[in-house]
């Protein structure tokens, strides 16, 4: 990542984000911002803080297509025995794409994209999706 396009509070960080790898946990800003966890140990950390929000064009994306697109549907998730999944909510229904009922993310609320590529992404909403 870099930190040219940046806030200036940001890019007083450069020398110690450049390079860095995280994941984007939210999108801010009108989907002109990301907001990026930063992998590594806290105490590694640029000021000791773990999310930044950056702007896309400083990102390296490894999955670009996806995240930059604006929403079609926000990711929900819902308990199922010992595992969470991710369900594919279109904004404003508390229903998933696959019909199963969703919560918003603790943290981010309904503000996260629905990612097909996503470790726990339910496999019916993902079918649905790539059907459609
Ligand atoms: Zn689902």
């Amino acid at each position: 990542m870099d930190t040219f396009h940046s806030h200036p509070r940001t890019a007083a960080y450069h020398s110690a984000l450049v390079g860095r790898e995280g994941v984007v946990v939210a999108v801010l800003t009108n989907g002109t911002t990301a907001l990026v966890q930063l992998d590594g140990d806290a105490w590694d950390l640029p000021g000791g803080v773990r999310r930044w929000p950056l702007r896309w064009d400083d990102l390296d994306l490894k999955e670009p297509v996806g995240m930059v697109a604006l929403p079609a549907y926000v990711t929900g998730w819902k308990k199922t025995g010992q595992s969470i999944e991710l369900h594919a909510v279109e904004p404003g229904a508390k229903v998933a794409v696959c019909s199963s009922p969703a919560r918003p993310l603790p943290m981010c609320g309904w503000s996260v994209p629905f990612s097909v590529t996503a470790s726990r992404a339910c496999p019916r909403c993902v079918a649905l999706l790539k059907g459609s």
